[in-house]
C-alpha cells in the first residue's frame, strides 16, 4: 500500500492538498481517495470503487479515446487563457461562485478568448447559490463567456435546479444531486437537469456508475473527484464503456496536481485521454509520501473495508 500527499497548484474545491490511499489487487491498482471531510459511510462506495480496479477490472470499451476539458479554478484572467491555450482542450470547464460575479465573468471572457468560437465553456456552481443568484449569475456569464455549454449544480436541491431550468436558457447539468443522493440510481433528475455528471468513486466503481447512467436517462458527462492518474484509469473506463458520449468529459484535472505517483500519467494530448485496460503502475510515490498521514490512511482504509463487507 501507498499512501500519497500531492499539493495542488492552485486550491481547488477548497483543498490544497490532496490525499490518498494505493493498493494493488489480483487485477492492477486500485485507489481509495475520499475527501478527507468524508465519514467512512460516504467512503464505502470509493472503496468499492477502488476494490473493483484492484480485483475486477473493468467491463469492455467501446471506444479507444475520450475527449477531455480542460479546468480552470479561481485564477487571473491571464492565468486562465494561459491554461485554457497550453491545454489543447476545445472544452473549458471554470470554477465560479468562489470569487464575485464580475471575477467570474472577467475569467470567462479570458476562457473564451482562448478557446475561439468553437469552443465550449461549462461552468460549476457546486451549489453555490440560490435559485434568484444563480438566475442573475448565469444570465451574465452566458453573456461574458459568448454561450455557456451548460451550468453544473448551480443550486443544492433538485427542487431548485428545476426552478433554475425553467429560468435560463442554459441547460443545468446534476452533479452533486446524483452523486450525493442517499440512492443515486433512484433519483429522479430528468425535469431538473438536461446532463448528468458522472464519478466513478463516489457512485462505487465503472459497473455502479453505468447503472445510474442508465437510470437517470440523460446524456452524460465522467468526470473525476480529483484522482491520481491511478483512479483516473476508472474514470476513463466508465467513459469508455458509455453506450453514448455527446460531451467531453472532466477528466483532465491531473494538471491541476504538482505531479503524479505514476511516470505514465493520464494526461490528454490534443483533448484526448487513451483508455486503459487497467491502472497504469505507481511507480513514482516516493516522491509524495507522507509518513504523518500514512497511518490514518490505513486505518481509515480497514473500517471502511470491515463496512462494506458487512
Ligand atoms: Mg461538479
Amino acid at each position: 500500500m501507498h499512501v500519497y500527499s500531492i499539493p495542488m497548484r492552485a486550491k481547488f474545491r477548497g483543498i490544497t492538498q490532496r490525499t490518498g490511499l494505493l493498493f494493488e489487487g489480483p487485477a492492477g491498482w486500485g485507489e481509495f481517495c475520499p475527501f478527507e471531510e468524508y465519514d467512512d459511510h460516504e467512503s464505502m462506495p470509493w472503496l468499492a470503487c477502488a476494490l473493483e480496479a484492484a480485483n475486477d477490472g473493468w467491463p469492455a470499451p467501446v471506444r479507444s479515446r475520450i475527449p477531455v476539458n480542460c479546468t480552470v479554478p479561481v485564477v487571473s484572467p491571464s492565468r486562465a487563457h494561459e491554461i485554457v491555450a497550453r491545454s489543447g482542450c476545445s472544452t473549458a470547464k471554470v470554477k465560479v461562485a468562489e470569487s464575485t460575479l464580475a471575477e467570474d465573468c472577467a475569467r470567462l471572457e479570458a476562457v473564451r478568448g482562448a478557446l475561439g468560437p468553437g469552443g465550449f465553456v461549462r461552468v460549476d456552481a457546486n451549489m453555490m447559490w440560490d435559485v434568484d443568484t444563480a438566475v442573475t449569475s448565469i444570465k451574465a456569464m452566458d453573456k461574458a463567456a459568448g454561450g455557456l455549454q451548460y451550468v453544473e449544480q448551480p443550486c443544492h436541491t433538485l427542487d431548485e435546479l428545476a426552478a433554475v431550468r425553467r429560468r435560463v436558457s442554459v441547460p443545468i447539468a446534476a452533479d452533486e444531486s446524483i452523486r450525493k443522493a442517499e440512492d443515486p440510481l433512484k433519483v429522479a433528475v430528468s425535469g431538473a437537469a438536461d446532463i448528468a455528471v458522472i464519478k466513478v468513486a463516489p457512485l462505487g466503481g465503472v459497473r455502479k456508475a453505468l447503472e445510474v447512467a442508465e437510470a437517470c436517462g440523460l446524456p452524460c458527462v465522467v468526470s473525476s473527484a480529483l484522482e491520481t492518474s491511478v483512479g483516473m484509469a476508472a474514470g476513463v473506463a466508465l467513459a469508455a464503456a458509455l453506450p453514448e458520449l455527446d460531451y467531453a468529459c472532466g477528466l483532465a484535472t491531473l494538471s491541476l496536481f504538482e505531479g503524479d505517483v505514476t511516470s505514465d500519467s493520464l494526461v490528454p494530448v490534443d483533448g484526448y485521454l487513451p483508455v486503459l485496460t487497467k491502472a497504469p503502475v505507481p511507480d513514482r510515490v516516493e516522491r509524495f509520501a507522507n509518513d504523518v498521514i500514512t497511518e490514518a490512511w490505513i486505518y481509515r482504509y480497514g473500517r471502511v473495508l470491515s463496512k462494506l463487507s458487512r
